[in-house]
Parts: C-alpha cells; structure tokens; sequence
C-alpha cells in the first residue's frame, strides 16, 4: 500500500495534501507517460465541503491502477512505495495524473 501524497486540493478527499479514501483508483489503461494517467477517484469540492467530516487522510492508501505499462503496476494494483498525484487546479478526472508513473514493461 503506498504512501499517497496527492497535490489535487480541488478534491472532496484532499486533506492537507493526503487523501481521505482507503483506496484509490488510477485510470489510464493505455498510458505510455505519466500525463495520461488520472486519478478516477477525484471528485470535485464544492464550497468547503468534505464527504465525511469526521474521517481523517491516512498517508497510506490502497492504489488499484489500470496503468499496466507502469513499473510499479502488479496485477492492476501500484506497489510503487511512494505515490504523487498532481493536478492543482483540477475540475475534471482527466485534469490529475499519477506523477509517479514510469515506462518499465
Ligand atoms: S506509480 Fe504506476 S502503478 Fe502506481 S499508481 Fe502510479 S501509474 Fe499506477
């Protein structure tokens, strides 16, 4: 389970630069660098809304990824110990990218 840094503050999820979900997924199927990937799991804030209140972001979450080509991808799920999502000013899904991905297979 990687560490997830995550830079999308637009994101419902975002707390402090950690994501509040236990799992993530990362989109991207025929990626070839990391610009086309996404993180399918971005849903955007409104006002200062937060799903749930009450849950904290954990800097560990469950990564399942459809980044096959990536390095770190085992059997669809990222065992890279260290993750960065980007995207500062993302509206959209397609506006966040796994900045970790690398070309390896
Ligand atoms: S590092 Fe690679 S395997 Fe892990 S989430 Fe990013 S693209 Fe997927």
């Amino acid at each position: 389970m990687p560490e997830l840094r995550c830079g999308v503050v637009t994101c419902k999820h975002n707390k402090q630069n950690y994501c509040n979900l236990d799992e993530i997924e990362v989109v991207g199927s025929s990626a070839q660098i990391s610009e086309q990937t996404s993180c399918g799991s971005f849903e955007e804030r409104k006002g200062e809304q937060y799903t749930n209140s009450v849950k904290e972001a954990s800097e560990r979450s469950d990564v399942r990824c459809q980044a096959v080509e990536c390095e770190y991808n085992e059997s669809r799920k990222c065992y890279a110990g260290r993750i960065n999502v980007m995207g500062s000013d993302a509206n959209r899904v397609e506006e966040t990218e796994c900045a970790t991905f690398k070309k390896g297979k």
